[in-house]
């Protein structure tokens, strides 16, 4: 071999690595929205997606996207015998991408596999106590987030979440907040934002709301959840739940928060609760503080 023909072979393959680095993703996501919806989703979405028929038509129309891009992309895995049906994945996929509509995403681009437990399952993990020892722990969860690309769900809560859209708990919400929660390099209540002021407000909002709820009995009444008070991660993930299922109720009792997740999910799910009305109003399991 030639010294020249061995160059222009490194050349052609550093090319062929490039696009497959940058320009393949784009072009099978292109492909991928370019198929039609299938009809049996369309009639999913329509039949488990309480607020679908509020939408406004782009709104549905980025959400099918979002939905074929998402299904095509990820691995859905049954545990403890559960065989994953395509109304699982798609119930599934339109939550998680009611997270993304209308933002700048990859479609939680380091997430692959979709664990999904017919019920409660019973997670193992070591922990360390505050000297140093580890134990291991066992714990019943409905659902779990993993920065390694997982997510782990309980099909049956799965099902309440969307089945009950305005009391405010939704597992799929939580768990996929987590996701774009970890995006940012760290779990901790602060996702990717759009601007450096941005991280400012989001800090002194957040961290006043969770103080706020940490300091609440946690027996009282609570519009967001008390689990939120474990930390701030977690208090982002129900705060989410709250805001895209009790919307009218969190921006009246708790405004700049609403407007920190208005900004960062760039939409006001108040819109859809209003078109849905009236059935949705004072509903939700608590009264709100
Ligand atoms: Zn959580």
């Amino acid at each position: 071999m030639t010294p020249v023909f061995v160059f222009c072979t490194l050349i052609l393959v550093v090319i062929a690595a490039l696009w497959y680095a940058l320009a393949w993703p784009a072009w099978r996501r292109r492909r991928i929205v370019a198929r039609s919806f299938p009809p049996e989703w369309e009639a999913l979405l329509d039949s488990r997606l309480p607020i679908f028929a509020a939408m406004r038509p782009d709104q549905q129309d980025e959400l099918r996207d979002l939905i074929k891009v998402f299904i095509a992309g990820k691995t859905y895995i049954g545990c403890a015998g559960l065989d994953v049906t395509d109304e699982m994945r798609v119930v599934i996929a339109a939550q998680a991408c009611l997270l993304l509509l209308g933002r700048p995403t990859h479609e939680y681009a380091d997430l692959h596999y979709i664990y999904l437990f017919p019920s409660t399952f019973r997670a193992t993990r070591e922990v360390r106590n505050e000297i140093g020892l580890v134990s291991t722990e066992s714990r019943d969860l409905l659902g779990e987030s993993w920065d390694n690309g997982r997510v782990v769900l309980a099909w049956d809560d799965v099902e309440h979440g969307v089945r009950n859209w305005h009391d405010g708990e939704n597992v799929v919400l939580h768990e996929f907040a987590h996701q774009l929660d970890s995006e940012s390099g760290a779990t901790n209540g602060v996702p990717l934002l759009y601007t450096k002021a941005a991280y400012k407000t989001w800090a002194y909002v957040f961290g006043r709301e969770f103080e706020a709820l940490a300091r609440q009995d946690p027996h009282s009444p609570s519009l967001i959840d008390h689990y939120g008070a474990t930390n701030p991660a977690e208090f982002f993930a129900v705060a989410t739940e709250t805001f895209f299922e009790e919307p009218e109720r969190m921006y009246a009792h708790h405004r700049e928060l609403f407007t920190e997740l208005s900004t960062y999910y760039r939409l006001d799910p108040r819109e859809w609760q209003r078109r849905n009305a009236p059935r949705e109003t004072g509903t939700g399991k608590l009264s709100a503080p």
